[in-house]
């Protein structure tokens, strides 16, 4: 039986890509996040998929939807921490609300569900944590403080976490991906515009320019490296925060 996976925000974007990927392999792929109605479209369109609402930034929320997908489903073999939200906003108004926010989703949210997720893979002496990071997490990103931060720390997580399980056939790694075709991108181009006071095509093409290669990316091009490192030909692939940005960060 192909092993159960657990992916934090799989109901949209690069979660939901990572999600098809791997069911088409045969796994079993709890998708989490907190819109029900969201996930269940997703599930009802893709067998092997299956709902769990989650929110990562709720302890208990986390605790009880990781047990939940495990007393159906089994031990969680692969997690793909994937949840994550991205605004922009400059230190001025970065309000402590802002920041406590954008802390809580992507890195308190990173550190919960695989603190929750790992204890099966510990039992079971192997195992894969994936975390979707960004290239802000490996470059200080204009005028987005918080959300640089928080993709740093994802990073700095993996990096000590794979130290801490050497040898043990568990891996952590990090994608870290520039402007993906996703939501995120969508809402972002809204809100630059918004605030620079441009139109959304010169909006998308800060976010297009940005990506080396002067494209956006596809959320199947994420996909096809979460499911590279979830294979067994990258278990010598460790500690590492692996770019998809078109060229070099
Ligand atoms: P989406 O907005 O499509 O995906 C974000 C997902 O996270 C949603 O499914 C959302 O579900 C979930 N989520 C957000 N907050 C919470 C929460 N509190 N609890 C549980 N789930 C939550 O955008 P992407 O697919 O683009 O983003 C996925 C990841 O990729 C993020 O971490 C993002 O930072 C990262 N990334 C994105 C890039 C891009 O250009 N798109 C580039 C680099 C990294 P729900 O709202 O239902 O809870």
């Amino acid at each position: 039986m192909p092993d159960h996976v657990l992916i934090t925000g799989g109901g949209s974007g690069i979660g939901l890509a990572i999600a098809r990927a791997l069911a088409a392999q045969g796994h079993p792929v709890t998708i989490t996040g907190r819109r029900a109605e969201v996930l269940e479209a997703a599930a009802a369109e893709t067998p092997g998929l299956f709902p769990q609402v989650m929110d990562v930034t709720e302890p208990e929320s986390v605790e009880a939807g990781v047990a939940a997908a495990r007393a159906a489903r089994g031990p969680i073999l692969i997690h793909v921490a994937n949840a994550g939200i991205a605004e922009g906003r400059s230190l001025r108004k970065t309000t402590p609300e802002f920041w406590r926010s954008i802390m809580a989703t992507n890195l308190d949210g990173a550190y919960l569900s695989i603190r929750a997720c790992l204890p099966d893979m510990q039992a079971e002496g192997r195992g894969r944590v994936i975390a979707v990071a960004s290239i802000a997490g490996l470059r200080g990103l204009k005028g987005a403080p918080a959300y640089s931060a928080s993709k740093h720390g994802m990073i700095g997580l993996i990096r000590s976490l794979s130290e801490d399980h050497l040898g043990s056939a568990i891996t952590f790694n990090a994608l870290c991906p520039g402007y993906v075709d996703t939501d995120i991108v969508t809402r972002n181009v809204e809100s630059i515009s918004a605030r620079a006071g441009i139109d959304a095509d010169a909006a998308m093409e800060i976010m297009v320019s940005a990506n080396r290669h002067g494209r956006l990316i596809h959320a199947d091009e994420v996909a096809a490296a979460a499911l590279w490192l979830a294979s067994d030909a990258a278990s010598s692939v460790n500690g590492q925060a692996i770019e998809i940005a078109g060229g070099q960060v």
